[in-house]
């Protein structure tokens, strides 16, 4: 086995609201880089962080590339400085870039620190005494806020991944409409979907390849595979120009986010969990379009609210009820609310009980407490106080999996169509 000393680079926090991208830049990076006979070992990684960290400017996510480490890697240190320096959006508050060189071995500890970074929120000065301690090289500019993502960038393990193409627009087009031909998008999802998926939400016509942003991304697609992304690139039509395009794997739609518990009580603020519960009422919706309903078991109870951005997966939810045990996958955010990614029902209730029906077919009352019944149509009464059960038909079905619609998914969600990775 010939084992190559590799240079691991972490670039993270070069972008703003208003613009750029950190793949963008990696891409820049890579194209100087092969001007230079400097040649990337595997693809470059985009990888996905804590959802809820505070200072992401969309989707936490950092960027890190490999290369040999051999006589090329002080102008790889240059070129991957000078274009950070170039193209990181310095004037945004917000936006304060650190670059890692690393060439060890990733140890247990970084990966425990990669974990740590999807799971939980760790400082500047944490992540800089941390790089210090495992010999990473530091690059900070402004706070250096951006070490934080890199050090997990370039230290997460793997073991699921997916790959996104990203295809990015000439300078003069960022802030316009992408002129994405949308049919030949649904042509796309039609020839490549599942290997490839988050192409379109179909309930709300929503191409999802579309970034919604002034950034220099003009699509991005993902798949399990790249030979799905090359076919799927070959259908995409659209009538700008493509710079450049890129292909990083990475963490998206893995549910590396997601920790497995088992009780509601070790949930902590901000964290993001898989645990089964019982239905403690109906769900009810309330102003701006929000559902929520309460999950419980032996150890406490946790709201939980299907999101108005999550539109017709309301429309699911609304019909649990009390007794139901579901599997739920999630994070707890802000308000302390278990905000739904999606859910496997476990065991439905679908008895409900009713009066008793008298035998001249009408539904009895109760007679008063403890008393039975009594028929107001004929006058009959019963003694027993005990009502009958019914089975209830249902909408949703036992064992059965129901998610959150693509227009409202996380990057890090895994969509029901992966389920079976990993
Ligand atoms: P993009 O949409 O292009 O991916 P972004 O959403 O990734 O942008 P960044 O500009 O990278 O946003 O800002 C996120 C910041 O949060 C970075 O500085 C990163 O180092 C930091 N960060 C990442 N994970 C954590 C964490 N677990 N705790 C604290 N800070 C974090």
């Amino acid at each position: 086995m010939i084992i190559i000393n590799i240079l691991h680079i972490g670039i993270d926090d070069t972008d703003s609201p208003d613009g750029m991208c950190t793949t963008y830049l990696a891409s820049q990076i890579i194209n100087k880089f092969e001007e230079n006979g400097i040649e990337l070992v595997d693809y470059p990684r985009l990888i996905r962080l804590n959802p809820f960290a505070r200072f992401k400017t969309r989707g936490n996510g950092g960027v890190s590339l490999r290369i040999p480490n051999d006589n090329n890697v002080d102008l790889a240190k240059k070129i991957v400085l000078d274009e950070v320096e170039k193209l990181s959006m310095f004037d945004c508050d917000n936006t304060n870039p650190g670059v890692i060189f690393y060439d060890g071995e990733i140890t247990k500890e970084m990966e425990d620190y990669a974990f740590k970074a999807i799971y939980e929120f760790i400082t500047i000065e944490e992540a800089e005494e941390f790089g210090r301690s495992i010999g990473c090289e530091i690059h900070k500019f402004k706070k250096g806020r951006g070490i934080i993502g890199s050090i997990a960038a370039i230290s997460l393990p793997l073991e699921d991944y997916t790959f996104e193409l990203l295809a990015y627009r000439a300078s003069e087009n960022y802030g316009t409409k992408r002129q994405i031909d949308y049919e030949s998008v649904y042509e796309m999802d039609n020839e490549t979907f599942p290997d490839t998926f988050e192409n379109i939400d179909y309930s709300e016509n929503y191409i999802a390849i579309e970034p919604k942003t002034p950034c220099p991304v003009l699509y991005g697609i993902r798949s399990n595979t790249v030979e799905s992304l090359m076919k799927a690139k070959k259908i995409v039509k659209v009538s700008e120009h493509i710079v450049d395009w890129c292909i990083f794997k990475t963490n998206q739609h893995t549910d590396m986010h997601i920790q497995k518990v088992n009780d509601i009580s070790s949930m902590k603020q901000f964290g993001c969990y898989e645990f089964i519960g019982e239905v403690k009422n109906k769900p009810t919706i309330i102003d701006g379009g929000h559902m929520f309903f309460y999950l419980f078991d032996e150890t406490g109870e946790i709201e939980c609210g299907a999101y108005e951005p999550t539109k017709n997966f309301r429309k699911v939810v609304s019909d649990l009820r009390p007794g139901d045990v579901i599997k739920v996958y999630g994070g707890i955010g802000k308000q302390n609310t278990f905000n739904i990614e999606k859910f496997q029902v476990i065991k439905l209730n679908d008895i409900e009980y009713r009066n008793p029906i008298c035998e001249c077919g009408k539904r009895m009352t109760s007679a008063g407490k403890n008393k039975g019944f009594k028929c107001k149509k004929c006058g009959n009464k019963i003694q027993s106080n005990e009502k009958v059960p019914i089975s209830v038909t249902r909408f949703l079905k036992n064992s059965q999996f129901y998610e959150t619609p693509v227009s409202a998914r996380r990057h890090l969600s895994k969509p029901l169509c992966r389920m079976n990775y990993n």
